[in-house]
């Protein structure tokens, strides 16, 4: 079936923390960037449990500095819902928190994590973000944020679990590849803004493991889509949701 690009052409990546969109779908971002939309990257939590010295108020301030930065570099907007590490729930408020977040920015387009994936946060959000995506066209779902011109049911795309496999070992099978070769230095860019994750990593393991993840990942999926570097997507195709494979079409193979 023939895709319709859809008349707003806003996408928002709604992920756990800082650093999974740049892990999971940056250089999907960027292309998307390149092709004129507009790019929001929120995340759940600020980070708080990412750092074994720092309390959590000051690596929240590193981390939601270090994840704007990283946006802007593509010139993305940066959200967070201020939510806890390890304490990401599917509950009302939570809920509420991530359709205002939605109602403000109005996308066309979702990314947000495997519906199954190795730690329980990035499942809570993958549920809130599958609710919001639902939910936030209907005018009497919030009375504070109110309901935007244009709002619709957008596309929605579930990035790879971690690794790619999900949490009882077997690996996901992307409905939707992305070549991203052009653009992986880009990615590898935004990655690198995170470097309180980086450098703590790289003490422990005694080499830049956090970039090197990163690039093995990209690499297994460039096998599959016989590129360099490619991203891996699931598409959800329930009811109500547009079931054409818009990325698929939107961002072709680039040699
Ligand atoms: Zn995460």
């Amino acid at each position: 079936m023939a895709s319709q690009q859809p008349e707003r052409k806003t996408a928002l990546a709604f992920l756990a923390h800082p650093d999974d969109a740049e892990f999971l779908c940056a250089g999907t971002l960027i292309r998307l960037r390149d092709a004129g939309w507009e790019v929001h990257i929120a995340t759940a939590t600020p980070g708080d449990c990412g750092s074994a010295t720092q309390d959590r108020w000051e690596i929240s301030a590193v981390r939601t500095k270090e994840a704007r930065r990283a946006a802007s570099l593509i010139g993305a907007t940066y959200h967070c819902l201020d939510e806890r590490d390890i304490f990401v729930v599917f509950d009302k408020p939570t809920l509420k928190k991530a359709i205002d977040l939605f109602r403000r920015v109005c996308p066309s387009l979702v990314f947000t994590h495997a519906a199954k994936d190795y730690m329980m946060d990035h499942e809570m959000v993958s549920l809130l973000a599958r609710a919001a995506s639902f939910a936030y066209a209907i005018p009497n779902v919030s009375h504070d944020v109110p309901r935007p011109a244009g709002a619709v049911v957008p596309y929605l795309y579930y990035c790879d679990p971690f690794e790619g496999v999900d949490p009882y070992g077997n690996p996901s099978n992307p409905t939707t590849l992305i070549d991203i070769t052009a653009v992986y230095d880009r990615k590898a860019e935004m990655l690198a803004c995170h470097a309180s994750q980086r450098e703590w990593l790289r003490a422990h393991h005694g080499m830049d493991e956090y970039m090197e993840a990163m690039r093995r990942h990209a690499a297994s999926r460039g096998k599959l889509a016989g590129a360099l570097y490619a991203e891996g997507f699931v598409q959800h195709r329930g009811h109500s949701y547009p079931h054409d494979d818009l990325l698929s079409h939107l961002l072709p193979p680039r040699n």
